[in-house]
């Protein structure tokens, strides 16, 4: 469904959005050089001359990552095969389970279906991604939500929020990103620091963007310069717009890169602020004729150029071509809902009255022009509350998701982490342990004759002694370790930050705390103690090594008597036993 809000700001719609979102194509994707498209396109969509060949069941990770990068550099470009293609691609990584692949598939999907006018519709789903590739750090697919927030933001008209995005997007940017990558999200930059009227740092941003496109390939260079003479032609500054425009004609020359539809749009603009009108109107014919042997097609580049070529026919003199190109803009325009170039055209068509004479008319024509803004700006601030309740709503999913995702690693009757924690985090402190040459150490503790207790007392004492023996071994770790229930009444400690040696010390001084603490309210004559089997780990060690050695070692505590400490024969805890004579002395009835 298409949305009413479809298109840009007014004003901006010649930004060199074609361009700039080709920013993104691996190099070599479309060549610097490209000479007549070898596949001209067929009724707007040519196929889908960024995808590869392969059948998308026959892709590899590797293949379906560098195809989704080619996609996402060409969305704005004969959406409908990107969005079917994308949706392919969002199932093949579906199967081979890659899931932050799958997400920048449906996000192509997605930003075709914003250049189509649905904002409010599909915010949640960017800001879900967006919050997904955050928690997991998945910076390229970070970044790029950023900028399709960006993009929804800016056409609800909210810039402020758009540049917000925009930065944010830049900054989960890293060392590892491709020039081509780097000098997109500048460009978008650059292009939203000028739309919210801050041209001194636009251009900074432009400079560097030029700079680094010029090291990549004609065609990024030209799309930087295409967006930096648009922004001085916005500016009123048509002169500097020119000059800018110059540099870009002479690479062309130079490269025998064939300017495409927007690129020529911004030149006929640029042209009639200068007043040379017959040029225009030859640049904006060119344009339109470029768009239809175009391999790539930018969906509202056509409409744009109608617009400009109705504006250059009318200050010629040529009024009844004028409104001819004007009406072929009109009908586009609402038979695919770019309302802000539907807009200009309102504007557009009163110009050409007055030009004509006819003052009844431009008036009328005026009136139409002011009720279809108001009605765009009510739409607008309509659209951006829901929006911000999606973001809003969203952001409270996620805070619940993660809640229930910590509730589900806990364990409910202590507290304690439990045993699925255990299989997230340990591997993990071990690796670490490996990789710094340290050592983790792993204890299981047990509850002696704990069914005594039950048995005697009552479940619910047993529950209680649980929960306070848990307290006390929460106690114990330090750093990034910590404690777990197992199950029943077994309990793990990790021990990090502290050699084995060390961590057995703190091992016994807990088995002594809860021998020496007194349960007589709970248990009566019942004694509650702990047997304690430990093991730390070596270079390697995997978690289910640990675990079998620290419950041998348990095994051996109870074996001797209950009550007591067990280590490893491993040579830090060997010595610890030779000078501590582990096992301890057995609990003092
Ligand atoms: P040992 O010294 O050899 O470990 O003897 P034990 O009695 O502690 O060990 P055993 O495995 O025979 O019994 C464990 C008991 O713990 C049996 C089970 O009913 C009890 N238990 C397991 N989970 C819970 C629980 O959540 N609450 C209570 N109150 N008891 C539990
Ligand atoms: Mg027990
Ligand atoms: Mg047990």
């Amino acid at each position: 469904m298409n949305g009413p809000l479809a298109g840009k700001i007014p004003g901006q719609a010649s930004r060199a959005s074609a361009p700039d979102d080709a920013a993104y194509p691996a190099s070599g994707d479309r060549a610097a050089d490209p000479g007549p498209p070898a596949t001209p396109g067929v009724s707007g969509v040519s196929g889908a001359p960024c995808t590869s060949t392969l059948p998308a069941d026959m892709l590899t990770v590797e293949q379906l990552r560098l195809e989704l990068e080619r996609l996402e550099g060409t969305s704005g470009y004969n959406i409908e095969a990107a969005y079917d293609r994308a949706g392919k691609l969002e199932r093949i990584a579906e199967e081979l389970g890659e899931v932050e692949l799958e997400l920048r598939a449906r996000l192509i999907q997605i930003d075709v279906r914003v250049r189509g006018g649905e904002l409010t519709s599909v915010v949640s789903i960017v800001w879900q991604i967006n919050q997904w590739a955050l928690s997991h750090g998945c910076r390229p697919l970070l970044s790029r939500s950023h900028l399709l927030m960006a993009r929804v933001h800016r056409d609800l008209g909210d810039l402020a929020s758009a540049l917000e995005h925009t930065v944010a997007s830049v900054e989960a940017l890293d060392e590892d990103t491709p020039a081509r990558i780097r000098v997109y999200h500048l460009m978008k930059l650059a292009d939203i620091l000028d739309e919210t009227g801050s041209l001194e740092a636009s251009r900074e941003r432009y400079q560097q963007a030029e700079r680094l496109a010029a090291t990549i390939d004609v065609e990024r260079h030209v799309t930087v310069l295409n967006n930096i003479a648009y922004a001085e032609y916005e500016a009123e500054k048509p002169e500097l717009a020119w000059a800018v425009i110059e540099r870009m004609l002479a690479l062309s020359t130079t490269h025998r890169f064939e300017l495409d539809a927007t690129v020529l749009d911004t030149v006929a603009r640029v042209q009639v602020a200068l007043g040379r009108y017959d040029e225009a109107v030859m640049t904006a014919q060119t344009a339109i004729q470029i768009y239809d042997s175009q391999e790539m097609k930018q969906a509202d580049a056509l409409p744009e150029a109608l617009l400009t070529l109705a504006v250059a026919q009318r200050l010629m003199g040529a009024t009844k071509d004028a409104q001819e190109s004007l009406d072929l803009s009109r009908t586009m325009c609402d038979e695919h809902g770019y309302l802000r170039i539907r807009l200009r055209v309102h504007q557009e068509q009163a110009e050409l009255h007055a030009a004509t004479g006819d003052y009844r008319k431009a008036f009328e024509a005026y009136k139409a022009y002011h009720a279809f803004e108001k009605e765009l700006a009510s739409q607008q601030r309509e659209a951006q509350a829901r929006t911000r309740q999606a973001m809003f709503e969203a952001t409270e999913a996620r805070q619940e998701a993660e809640l229930f995702r910590e509730q589900a690693r806990r364990d409910p009757l202590t507290g304690l982490r439990n045993r699925r924690y255990v299989d997230e985090h340990l591997p993990a402190l071990i690796a670490e342990a490996t990789a710094t040459g340290g050592a983790v150490t792993v204890a299981i503790v047990d509850l002696d004759h704990f069914k005594r207790i039950n048995d005697t007392c009552s479940h619910d004492v047993g529950d209680q002694v649980l929960v306070a023996v848990a307290e006390m071994l929460d106690a114990t770790p330090s750093c990034n370790g910590f404690a777990a229930r197992m199950g029943g009444e077994e309990f793990l400690l990790v021990l990090t930050g502290m050699t084995p040696t060390e961590a057995v010390v703190r091992l016994e001084d807990l088995r002594a705390s809860v021998a020496a603490r007194s349960w007589r309210s709970l248990t009566g004559d019942l004694p509650v103690t702990v047997s304690i089997g430990v093991t730390a780990s070596q270079p390697h060690s995997t978690q289910a090594e640990l675990l079998a050695l620290a419950d041998a070692n348990l095994y051996t505590a109870k074996h001797k008597g209950r009550n007591r400490v067990c280590a490893t024969s491993g040579t830090a805890l060997t010595e610890r036993r030779r000078h501590r004579d582990i096992p301890l002395p057995p609990h003092v009835r």
